[in-house]
């Protein structure tokens, strides 16, 4: 149990953690805090945390466990402004989608707290952003990561840990690299491709038309292009190594598609699109729907 959780940045994934430890009464009392008075406001309205903080200051004082939810470029800036005012007993993490940069700041920044900082990442996640956003089965059957990094102290692991196990997350643990690697694999570069996409057919003069047909294969595709733009943007910026190899990658098959095609060569589609259905048939693991949402 909880005793006092301090949440910075109160949005869906903040604000969802709330939600889901006050589900499972695993918390006895949320401190909030975000830049706007109105979305602390609408956190208090919508009973996702207990207190509205003005200042990060005020928010993790006396805190047991404090929770970054900011966009990836505001990490740091965060980080930097509780440095001063955390105590031996506080344990810290984050919920950012990339692990190296916000790794490399708590290590430049936190001074002795860095044995504290359990870096970590909910695999679970709506196009939504804000308090509005955020409800308590978002974590139920996902995943979450930990990153912990050679200076974290195992028992703030194990806190952490049992903090997302209470949301009805699976947690698993993993190097910083490692993370990054996988998950602009499976969710940075499909979030860039939709983003793309829909981005070029929006800048056609007969958009309307085009999307008026549009069926539900690019209804799929396109939800993620309706994500927030500012956290894709930092995300992108972040993990860009890894981004950018997987993105020369992918380039170079479009190439080879496009030959293909040119030379009207359906032996090689139908060896892509194959191989490609039956590693999607049988190889991946689907998180369940929950809320209706994702
Ligand atoms: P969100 O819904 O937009 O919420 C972000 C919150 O942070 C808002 O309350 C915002 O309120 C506050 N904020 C923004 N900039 C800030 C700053 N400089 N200082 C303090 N507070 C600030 O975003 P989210 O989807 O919850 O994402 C939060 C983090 O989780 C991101 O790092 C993201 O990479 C990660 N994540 C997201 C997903 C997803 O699918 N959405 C999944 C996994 C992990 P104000 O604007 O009022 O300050």
């Amino acid at each position: 149990m909880i005793n006092r959780l301090a949440i910075i940045g109160i949005g869906l994934i903040g604000g969802s953690l709330s939600l889901a430890l006050k589900q499972a009464g695993q918390v006895k009392h949320v401190v909030g805090y975000a830049r706007n008075e109105a979305t602390r406001e609408r956190a208090l309205s919508l009973g996702i945390i207990d207190t509205a903080a003005a200042s990060i200051e005020a928010a993790v004082a006396e805190a047991d466990v404090i929770l970054l939810a900011v966009p990836m470029g505001a990490m740091a800036s965060v980080l930097a402004e509780m440095a001063p005012h955390l105590t031996d007993n506080m344990i810290i993490t984050d919920a950012g989608s990339t692990k190296a940069g916000v790794a490399k700041a708590a290590s430049d920044i936190l001074g002795n707290s860095i044995s504290q900082f359990v870096p970590g990442h909910p695999i679970a996640g709506t196009e939504k952003s804000g308090p509005s956003a955020a409800f308590a089965t978002l974590y139920q059957d996902h995943k979450v990561i930990l990153t912990p990094m050679k200076q974290t102290n195992v028992s703030a692991v194990e806190t952490i840990k049992t903090m997302w196990q209470q949301t009805g997350a699976e947690v698993s643990e993993m190097t910083v690299e490692h993370h990054d690697l996988i998950l602009a694999a499976t969710s940075h570069i499909p979030h860039l491709l939709s983003f793309n996409l829909v981005g070029l057919l929006a800048q056609n003069e007969d958009v309307d038309e085009v999307l008026r047909y549009a069926a539900g294969g690019f209804r799929d595709f396109s939800r993620i292009a309706s994500s927030n733009p500012v956290m894709w943007r930092d995300i992108c910026l972040s993990n860009h190594d890894a981004i950018l190899t997987l993105l020369q990658q992918y380039q170079q098959q479009l190439t080879e598609i496009g030959q293909a095609i040119q030379e009207q060569d359906g032996d090689y589609l139908m060896t892509l699109f194959q191989s490609a259905k039956t590693a999607r048939d049988t190889r991946f693991e689907i998180p369940k729907v929950t809320n209706g949402k994702k």
